[in-house]
């Protein structure tokens, strides 16, 4: 949703304005909490005797854009609340049985050691949306202020420095007039913004482009996550039995695997990771996760059961070396935004946790000396480097780059880094990597003729494997039909020419929900993409796969989207 001009808006001034209520986020504003807390015990609190901390939510309500595998490591949540368990923060079960399979198209492999960044125990099977509510529930308890339905639009900026953020409008309708029930977005004015906002954030990708964030740093890789969750039969898999697979259904050139998680209540938590990497033009994440469960070993999982959930979202995988700078005048960005996930264990939650409550530190300090500048809140990154977080990032700081070269090359580089200290390939201390979207070859390249012959697409069963608009439909998915589209492509002619010739219109495979279709133009000359945006998963794939970077994700109207309860 675009901001419309000339618009009279309402201003809120607060100390500190969260952007995003996922681990991050509201790990940020609980911890930042407790330290005014401490602050006020100590009889001191000074300038925070009456400070104002809120959390802004795209969706909803918080948990409702939540969604991740997920297996938890416990370390980030334990710091914050150390008492989190007796507490009810709510898990799943303690992860059991853990596995790793290596699938070939009809067979399967287990390794007989995990590799111990595949180890999961000690760590909980989750879910995120419950995990965040509950989060949600604790930092309201304490009195932060939670706006749900409130997406930040873009940043607001003197110069250099970010000063607030300008919510989305609402109520405009399909041609940017405004309707019946408009609502101007607010401009919300805070000393500290805090950037929570999830991989490919809309505020953070501006302030990378303007402010250069990303100099001198790989560029961000990303994976597509596509999930279910499935009702089978009890008995069939236990709560925190974990199972992650390598190879088929993806080539040796796609970096990816699937999880197999169990929850309780006989739900089954499977999905599928894709890197946005792949070379392939015509792959189709979505598909390939569909021909994953016709697996005989899946099939045995699911047999007789039925699919109650789904969704899907981008992963930020290119480690420590893709991270941008972390502060810069009055903002700091944090968790996915940020790059918070170790790749190689799957396992984002608890660094974003930890990056909130590093970030929620120099906040407080920035706060209590009455500075909010860059070299005040670079605090937050020198505290990151002294971190257990870097540490683990640092191991695992070469593990995507060498997937670049294959999955076979890519295993060589994990056990080389394994043993030395994540050097790649054993020797370099750091691996460049290229965006993902300019590894895919064009049609002729990769089918070796100016015709794509991809593999047939898939017939759907309705029993095993679903077409997109279903899984649409069981992400809760709505959005208001009477709106601006909220997906930007700055130049359709590129799609009608360019792309259809050279990749094929990828959009209309890499999208997990269907939002892109091809409609002839007007005046006959080729084909378009008419977006059929209510159904979008708010996964940001297209905003980051797009082979010429012309599509932009916005946020939508405050409360569209997904509608996750348990994913
Ligand atoms: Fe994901 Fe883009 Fe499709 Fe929405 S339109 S579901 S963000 S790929």
């Amino acid at each position: 949703m675009v901001s419309l001009p000339n618009i009279e808006r309402e201003e809120l001034e607060l100390d500190v304005v969260i952007v995003g209520g996922g681990p991050a986020g509201l790990a940020a504003a609980w911890h930042l909490t407790n330290l005014i807390k401490a602050r006020k015990e100590q009889g001191d609190p000074g300038i925070f005797d009456s400070v104002t901390i809120a959390v802004l939510e795209k969706g909803q309500e918080i948990g409702s854009h939540g969604i991740s595998g997920a297996v938890m490591d416990p370390r980030g949540i334990a710091e914050l609340a150390p008492d989190w368990l007796e507490r009810g923060c709510p898990v799943e079960a303690p992860v059991g049985d853990d596995a790793l399979w290596y699938l070939t198209e009809n067979g399967h492999f287990a390794a007989p050691v995990l590799p111990p960044m595949m180890n999961n125990h000690g760590n909980y099977v989750v879910s995120l949306a419950q995990l965040c509510r509950w989060m949600g529930e604790q930092v309201v308890e304490m009195g932060v202020d939670i706006f749900p339905e409130f997406p930040a639009a873009m940043a607001l900026r003197a110069e250099n420095r970010v000063i607030g953020v300008r919510t989305s409008d609402k109520g405009v309708d399909k041609d940017g007039n405004p309707k019946g029930n408009f609502e101007p977005g607010v401009d919300i004015k805070a000393k500290i913004t805090i950037l929570a906002e999830g991989p490919r954030g809309t505020v953070t990708k501006q302030l990378t482009r303007d402010l250069d964030l990303a100099a001198g740093r790989n560029p961000e890789v990303y994976a597509l996550g596509v999930k279910e969750l499935w009702e089978v039969p009890a008995g069939r898999f236990e709560p925190g039995k974990v199972i992650h697979t390598m190879g088929w259904p993806l080539d040796m050139s796609t970096f990816g695997g699937a999880f197999i998680y169990g929850m309780k209540e006989n739900i089954v938590d499977i999905g599928l990771v894709v890197g946005l990497d792949y070379v392939n033009p015509t792959l189709d994440p979505h598909h390939e996760f569909q021909r994953l469960k016709l697996h005989p070993e899946i099939r045995k999982i699911l047999e007789g059961g039925k699919m109650i959930e789904a969704g899907a979202k981008a992963l930020p995988e290119g480690g420590y070396f893709a991270m941008p700078r972390l502060y810069g005048d009055g903002f700091l960005i944090t968790g996915d935004s940020a790059g918070f996930l170790n790749g190689a264990r799957l396992k984002g939650i608890h660094l974003a946790i930890k990056s909130g409550m590093l970030a929620a530190e120099a906040a407080f300090n920035a706060l209590l000396a009455g500075d909010v500048s860059a070299a005040r809140l670079s605090a937050y990154e020198t505290g990151m480097e002294a971190s257990w977080a870097k540490v683990e990032l640092w191991k695992n700081r070469n593990f995507h780059q060498g997937f670049e070269y294959g999955q076979l090359l890519g295993m060589l580089n994990v056990g080389l880094g394994m043993v030395t200290g994540g050097r790649g390939f054993g020797v370099m201390d750091r691996l460049e990597s290229e965006p993902g979207h300019e590894r895919m070859m064009r049609i002729k390249r990769y089918f070796g003729s100016e015709d794509p012959h991809p593999p047939e697409k898939m017939k759907f069963d309705n029993e095993y494997t679903f077409d997109k608009v279903t899984d649409v439909y069981h992400g809760g998915v709505k959005h208001e039909e009477n709106q601006p589209a909220h997906l930007l492509i700055s130049d359709t002619e590129v799609c009608i020419t360019r792309c259809t010739e050279e990749f094929g219109n990828p959009c209309l495979h890499f999208c997990p929900a269907n939002v892109y279709e091809p409609r002839t133009t007007a005046d006959g000359r080729g084909k378009v993409p008419f977006l059929n945006f209510t159904n979008c998963f708010h996964c940001k794939t297209c905003d980051i796969m797009d082979p010429y970077q012309v599509i932009t994700w916005v946020p939508p109207e405050g409360g569209g989207g997904p509608a996750y309860k348990k994913a």
